[in-house]
Parts: structure tokens; sequence; C-alpha cells
């Protein structure tokens, strides 16, 4: 690598990162990708590990051996903390600066928990391998302490499973949860049965899936009645403690509340200087470029880019992969004197699962739903893993899951012990509590 090639500075080697450095493979740059793990995630089937079915290594591969075989590229550990718009230089952790000719941001998105942070304690959502594992270690912890439990309503609440959020993700956690919790572990127990547990999925919004068609929505529902979820619909949370969640007027005793409900972008809006919405996804023109600023592109689930609706694209794989493949192309037709493109998004469809044999597609043009679904599905998610060893592992354990009912990877890591079960709540106190308050 040379000095005189232009230097391109990807941040962030999610879906839209890795789809932008892998469309510069050819291109004669000098390319570094930083990141501040060592590996990337296939988010999409993250929940898996989050129930028990895959194992993180099934769902990740180190960022480095992915890029392996392409010589152009330089991977950096590192957390990047501001951009020096000025002297186009990339501020790190470590201390060290980056300096660039065009900078990709595509740093993906947190959770949010609409301003009240003190409910990610007792409820976290999953994004990273450590949330999934911790998640996967706080829903066993309940199926283990539950099986000793000699009082009833603690046992009740330790197999209440609350999932909050009716997205794609809130409809396959519960999914999921129920097939675990009702048959997977079944028979490795022996006081507590299929009938003990309960899943309650909360959802704000009047249905599930509000990405996907009205009849799309109501087959999800039922299939996850099937399944035995409860689904409590126009539900807004007001309250998440250790050991219990208030739905609407409902008090629900439960020690398991998980968070599917919304997301919050990476802090690139503020490292820019430039305008965000409220999700703070920067806003970008019609060729991904923030603030009026050609050399840097933000994509993903970091950017807000309207669709042809006027609404921002939703923050989905195809969109950051797309728009990750457009910067390479952009980049390219830059450096070398050419006129630069506009991105064109091109939506391929939306899917969701619901337990291990249910699913609906939406192709815009077909719809499809049940197993014919799932199979495609588990085809595409497959196909999509990064590695070659990741889509036949994963392919395998979807295909034992689905006639065992199977959950190989029910492994309680971490110190979940050391936290001790919360202690029982009572409803009558809660509420002189509230009376008190409100005097
Ligand atoms: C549980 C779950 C399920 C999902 N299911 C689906 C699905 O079924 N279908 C679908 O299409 N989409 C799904 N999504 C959404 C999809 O995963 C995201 O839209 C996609 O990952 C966005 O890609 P991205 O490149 O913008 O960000 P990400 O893939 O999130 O990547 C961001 C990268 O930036 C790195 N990073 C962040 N901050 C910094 C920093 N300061 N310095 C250095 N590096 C940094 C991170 O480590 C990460 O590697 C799901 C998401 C989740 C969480």
């Amino acid at each position: 690598m040379t000095s005189e090639r232009a230097r391109v500075v990807v941040v962030g080697a999610g879906f839209g990162g890795l789809a932008a450095v892998k469309s510069l493979r050819r291109a004669s740059l000098d390319l570094t990708l930083v990141d501040s793990r060592n590996h990337h995630l296939f988010q999409p089937l993250l929940y898996q590990v989050a129930t028990a079915a895959l194992s993180p290594a099934d769902v990740a591969g180190p960022i480095r051996s992915i890029l392996r075989d392409q010589d152009n590229v330089r991977v950096v550990l590192d957390t990047v903390i501001g951009v020096d718009r000025t002297r186009c230089e990339v501020g790190l952790q470590s201390g060290k600066r980056l300096p660039y000719d065009w900078l990709v941001l595509a740093t993906g998105a947190r959770h949010s928990y609409f301003g009240r942070d003190d409910w990610a304690r007792h409820a976290p959502g999953i994004k990273s391998i450590e949330d999934a594992t911790a998640v996967r270690a706080k829903v066993l912890l309940a199926l283990e302490r539950a099986e000793t439990e000699t009082d009833k309503s603690r046992r009740d609440a330790m197999l209440t499973f609350v999932v909050i959020g009716g997205g794609p993700t809130g409809v396959e956690m519960a999914g999921a949860i129920a097939e675990l919790a009702h048959r997977a572990v079944s028979r490795d127990f022996r006081t507590i049965t299929p009938h003990c547990s309960r899943v309650i999925l909360i959802n704000l919004a009047p249905r599930l899936l509000e990405g996907f068609p009205e009849d799309l929505s109501r087959t999800a529902l039922a299939n996850l009645q099937k399944l035995g979820v409860e689904v409590r619909l126009s539900t807004p949370i007001t309250a998440i403690a250790a050991d219990h969640v208030i739905a609407g007027d409902e008090i629900i005793l439960t020690h398991t509340a998980i968070w599917a409900a919304g997301v919050q972008a990476s802090p690139a809006a503020a490292w820019l200087g430039a305008e965000a919405d409220r999700s703070g996804r920067v806003l970008v023109d019609g060729s991904l470029h923030p603030c009026g600023d050609a050399r840097i592109f933000v994509i993903g689930d970091t950017a807000n880019y309207p669709g042809s609706d006027g609404q921002p694209l939703p923050g989905i794989a195809p969109v950051a992969k797309q728009q990750g493949r457009h910067a390479a192309k952009a980049i390219m037709a830059l450096t070398e004197g050419r006129p630069e493109p506009r991105f064109r998004y091109r939506n391929y469809g939306n899917l969701a699962t619901i337990g291990r044999s249910h699913a609906v597609v939406d192709f815009g043009w077909w719809k499809a739903t049940g197993l014919l679904a799932w199979l495609i599905w588990s085809t595409v998610h497959v196909y999509f893993l990064v590695g070659f060893r990741n889509r036949l592992q994963v392919g395998a354990s979807l295909a034992w899951n689905y006639l065992t009912y199977a959950r190989h990877a029910r492994l309680i890591t971490g110190s979940p012990l050391a936290e001790p079960a919360p202690h029982s709540f009572d409803p009558a106190k809660f509420e002189g509590e509230k009376h008190d308050r409100a005097a």
C-alpha cells in the first residue's frame, strides 16, 4: 500500500461497513476498517442464541478472518470517539487519529428505553453476543430456580416471561421462548411442566409486525397464540422492576422481562455536528452524505434516508448492505473522476419467523405464511450468514431443532447466581405506594 493512494476509513464491521469494504476489494485504495469488536455479528439470528438454539460462534465471525484474502484492507480494533471534519481525521479511544480522504460511518444502533434507562437493568435487549448470553442465562436461570421453588406465587413469577415490543425481534423472541419453556425443556425437569410457564408479549401498537401487511400481522398473532403466547396489543408499559412489569392496568409478576421495543442510533450525529432525527439517526442527502460533506457517507441503522414514501428506510440488514455497496460505488466513481451516483433502495421483501416452523414473508408481489414461509426464512438466513462453516452449522442446527425441539446451547454462563432471585412483589403494598404518591 502506498501513501499516494486515496485513504478510505470505514467505521463499523456490521452489515453496512462490511458490504462497503468487500465492494472495494478490487479498488486501488488504502482501506482501514475500524470496529470496537473483533467480530462481525449476524444480528437476525441473535434471538436464537438468547433462546439456546444456537451458540455465539454460529452467528459471529472474526473480522480478520472474513477479510483475510482482501489485501487492500487493514483491520483496527478500536472505538471511534469523534470525527474532525476540518482536518479529515477520525479520533480513536486509544488516542490515535486516522486521516481519511473518504469516510464511511456504519456504526449501527443500540436499544432505546425512551428516557427510562433504569429499565435496562431489569429488561435487557439483545444487540450483542453479551446481551444474548445474558438473556439466555436469565431465562434458563428462571427455569432452574422455579424447579426448586416451593412457594407457588414465586414459582409462577419465575415462570412468567414478558417480551416488550411487537416488531420482528419481539415476535421471534416470544415464539422462541414459548417453545423453549413449553416444549424444549419439559422432559429435563421434574417439578415444572410445560403448562406452568406463561409467555406474554406486550405491544404499544394496535397490531404486531407493523411493517407487514395487516393479514400477515393477523397470521403472526394467531401463530403466536397457538404457541401459547398471550399477546397484549395497544398496551403501554409504565413500570419495569426486578419482580414485576406494569402493562396498561395490569401488574404482571415476572422475574424475566426482555426489551425489544426501540432503538437509538450510534452517536455519529454528535461526532459530525450533523442534524439528527428523534432516534439519533443522521439526516443524509440522496447520496448518503451528512451536512453536505461529500467526503463522508453515513449508512445503515445510523442514517435516516427517506424511502419512496417519504418515511425513513427501516433499520434492517438489506438497507445497510445496499447503502454500503452504494458508498463503495460512489467512492470508486469519485476517485476515478466520474459523476457520483445517487442511492436507490430496492425492497426485496420482509421476513419474520414465529417459532420453529412458522414465518411470514412479504415480497410485495407475493406473500407466504406457515411452513413454506419458514423454509424461505431459514434458507435466506442461512444463505446470508458469513462463512461456509457457519452456514453448514446453522443449517444443521435449524434442521435438528425443527425435528426434535432440541436446544443444544442451554448453558448458563457468566455469574448470574451472584444476583439473588427478587423477593416477592406485593401488589397491595404497590397500590398503597401508588396512593401515597398520588396524595
Ligand atoms: C435481535 C435483532 C434481530 C434483527 N433481525 C433482523 C432481521 O430478521 N432482518 C433484518 O433485515 N434485520 C434485522 N435486524 C436489524 C439488522 O441487524 C440491522 O439493521 C443491521 O445490523 C444494521 O447494520 P449496520 O451496518 O448499520 O449496523 P450493525 O450491523 O449494528 O454494525 C455496527 C458495527 O459498528 C460497530 N461500532 C459501533 N460503534 C462503534 C464505534 N464507536 N467505534 C467502532 N466501531 C463501532 C459495532 O461493533 C458493529 O460491528 C435485527 C437486529 C437485531 C438487534
